[in-house]
């Protein structure tokens, strides 16, 4: 029987990440099967206990689940602990639920170069909590700016960084502005950065990604940051090599007929 891993999301019907990882394990030749598991918050505990005793090995995290997932997992990876949100989870006989954060990873091999010294992440939710932390262990001068300044500064407290707008040469988009494309920028602090990162991704280009093109901004739009932790994600369970070119051609195929995220 083929090994099962899926996402767990809510929704999760139009992921990409089945594609992208089922393009992956045939490149592998490894009898992997990747399915999509739409699962509501009240049923996401007993569905992961159920998947581990029903032969699956491994999953992925998505929206709304990935602080839920931290919360059930037996054990954390480093990374995972230090974030407090989980997008990786393995099922393992001796460690049980192993909960593990690539979001962190992908954002920093997205950018395929190391991170600008000063950094601007705009959001406070799961997303920018990982683009932070990662940052900040890549030795960036990290500011967290939210829409909820509360949420900001909470944010910043905990990672040791700061909060607020200000310049900065790398900007992260971690908020959720862009998942529709008619959404305004307004009272966003877009500022003038070198290197522009939209986690938010979808069938066309985002405002942001969008904006920061028409400045002549160098762009790493959230399809590649998806590819870059789905990557981890395979290595992290199989300890295979990712064929991330697979892998991008599969979620870029997907991307072209829908606009789903994750
Ligand atoms: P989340 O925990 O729900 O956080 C949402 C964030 O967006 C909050 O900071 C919220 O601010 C802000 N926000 C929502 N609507 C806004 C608006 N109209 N104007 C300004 N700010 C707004 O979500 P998340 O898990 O962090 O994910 C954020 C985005 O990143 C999602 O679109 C997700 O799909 C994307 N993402 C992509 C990848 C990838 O691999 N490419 C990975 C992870 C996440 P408040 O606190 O003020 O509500």
């Amino acid at each position: 029987m083929s090994t099962l891993a899926g996402v767990l999301g809510f929704p999760a019907a139009h992921s990409r990440s089945p594609a992208m990882m089922n393009a992956a394990f045939g490149e592998l030749r490894l009898d992997w099967r990747y399915v999509a598991l739409p699962v509501p918050p009240e049923r996401f505990a007993e569905t992961v206990r159920a998947l581990r005793g029903s032969g699956y090995r491994a999953a992925n995290v998505t929206i709304p689940h990935k602080l839920a997932a931290a919360g059930i997992a037996d054990e954390l990876t480093d990374p995972a602990r230090a974030i407090g949100a989980v997008n990786t989870l393995s099922f393992d006989e001796a460690q049980g639920i192993v909960g593990h954060n690539t979001d962190a990873g992908g954002l920093i091999d997205a950018l395929g170069e190391p991170p600008p010294a000063t950094a601007l992440v705009l959001g406070a939710g799961g997303a920018a909590r990982a683009a932070a932390w990662a940052l900040r262990e890549a030795g960036a001068e990290v500011r967290i700016w939210n829409r909820t300044a509360s949420r900001a500064r909470a944010l910043a407290r905990e990672l040791g960084v700061s909060a607020g707008s200000g310049d900065a040469e790398l900007l992260v988009n971690a908020t959720a502005i862009g998942l529709k494309p008619d959404d305004s920028l307004e009272g966003i602090p877009l500022v003038d950065a070198r290197v522009v990162v939209d986690l938010v991704y979808g069938s066309a280009p985002t405002p942001i990604v969008r904006w920061a093109e028409e400045r002549g901004a160098r762009v790493v739009d959230g399809l590649e940051v998806l590819v870059r932790q789905g990557a981890l994600s395979l290595a992290f369970w199989t300890g295979c090599d990712p064929p991330v070119d697979v892998m991008r051609r599969a979620v870029v195929q997907a991307a072209s007929s829908t606009s789903a995220q994750a």
